[in-house]
C-alpha cells in the first residue's frame, strides 16, 4: 500500500454499547514477534473482545490519508482462552497489506479489525473424534489455534481428540511455530509431520515434496466416523488435500477447508 497509509483513523468508538461482531473496533499492538524472515505475530490488546473459537478469523482495515481502503482476512492464532488476540502474518513483498502488518506496525499502535468470523472452520476440544490437521504455509495459523486451545482448555477431565498435523512449507526456515510445535508434539497422543516442498536440510529427516496420495495416505488417519479434518492453506494444496481424503473415504460433511489465496506453496 502507498505511503501515507495508517492502520487507525481518527475513528471514535461508541463506548456507551459493545460493539458488535461486525463493527470495526481499534486494537492495540500490544507486542510483536519475528515467527521466521517472513512472517510476524501481532499481539493485539482488543477492547471488548467477546472472545472466539479456535479456527476462526478477522478483518483488518487499513486506511490511506486520501481515504483509500485495503481490507484483508486473518486467522486468529491465540487460543480461545488466550487473554490477548494473536494474528500471524506472512509478508508477501508485492502484497498491499501483509508488508504493512509484518514490517511498519509497532507496539502503542492502533490498528482497525472486526470479528470473529466464521463458524464452519471451528473446532472445539469438546468434539470428539480423531483429528486431522493439515496446512500450507500461512495456513498454519487457524490450526495453531486448534492445537492450542487443545493445550490449554480447562477441562481436564475429558479425554482430549488425539492429533495428527500434516505442516507443509518451502524451507525449514519457513516453518512458523516451529519450536513450539516441537514442544506440542512431544506429546503422546499428538503426531506433527512436516515436508518441505522447495530444499530440505542435510540432516532433514521429514519429507520433501508436494503432499501428495501416498504421503497423505501415511500420515492421515485412516478414514473412520468419528474423524475430522481442517485443511487450510493455499487453494490448490487445500482442494488436492480434501479431494484426497474424500477418496480415502472421509465423511466430506467432516472435511471442513479454509483458503488462503490464489498461489501454491
Ligand atoms: C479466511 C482467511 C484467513 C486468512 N488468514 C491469514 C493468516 O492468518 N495469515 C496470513 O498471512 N494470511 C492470511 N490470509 C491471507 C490474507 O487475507 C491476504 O490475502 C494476504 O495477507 C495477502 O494480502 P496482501 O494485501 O499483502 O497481498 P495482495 O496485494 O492482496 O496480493 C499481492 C499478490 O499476492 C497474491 N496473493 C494474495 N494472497 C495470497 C496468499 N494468501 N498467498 C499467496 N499469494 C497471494 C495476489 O494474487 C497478488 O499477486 C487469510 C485469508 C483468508 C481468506
Amino acid at each position: 500500500m502507498s505511503s501515507g497509509i495508517r492502520a487507525t483513523p481518527e475513528v471514535t468508538l461508541e463506548r456507551a454499547a459493545a460493539p458488535t461482531r461486525l463493527e470495526w473496533r481499534v486494537a492495540t499492538v500490544v507486542s510483536v514477534r519475528a515467527e521466521t524472515r517472513h512472517a510476524r505475530t501481532l499481539v493485539l490488546d482488543v477492547p471488548q473482545w467477546p472472545g472466539h473459537r479456535a479456527g476462526q478469523h478477522v478483518d483488518v482495515r487499513l486506511v490511506a490519508e486520501d481515504g483509500y481502503q485495503a481490507q484483508r482476512s486473518y486467522s486468529i492464532a491465540s487460543a480461545p482462552e488466550s487473554p490477548t488476540l494473536e494474528l500471524t502474518i506472512e509478508r508477501l513483498e508485492d502484497g498491499e497489506v501483509s508488508p504493512y502488518l509484518c514490517d511498519v506496525l509497532q507496539p502503542g499502535d492502533g490498528v482497525e479489525l472486526r470479528g470473529p468470523i466464521g463458524g464452519y472452520f471451528v473446532w472445539e476440544v469438546t468434539l470428539a473424534g480423531p483429528l486431522l490437521l493439515v496446512a500450507g504455509g500461512s495456513g498454519i495459523v487457524p490450526l495453531m489455534s486448534m492445537l492450542r486451545h487443545r493445550a490449554l482448555a480447562a477441562d481436564a477431565s475429558r479425554a482430549r481428540s488425539p492429533v495428527r498435523l500434516l505442516y507443509s512449507a518451502r524451507t525449514a526456515d519457513d516453518l512458523i511455530y516451529a519450536s513450539e510445535l516441537a514442544r506440542l508434539g512431544s506429546a503422546p497422543d499428538v503426531r506433527i509431520e512436516y515436508t518441505l516442498t522447495r530444499s530440505a536440510p542435510a540432516d532433514w529427516t521429514g519429507y520433501n515434496r508436494r503432499i501428495d496420495r501416498p504421503l497423505l495416505e501415511e500420515v492421515a488417519w485412516p478414514a473412520s466416523e468419528g474423524t475430522r479434518a481442517f485443511v487450510c492453506g493455499p487453494t490448490p494444496l487445500v482442494e488436492q488435500v480434501a479431494n484426497l481424503l474424500v477418496e480415502f473415504g472421509y465423511d466430506p460433511l467432516r472435511v471442513r477447508t479454509e483458503r488462503f489465496g490464489p498461489t501454491g506453496s
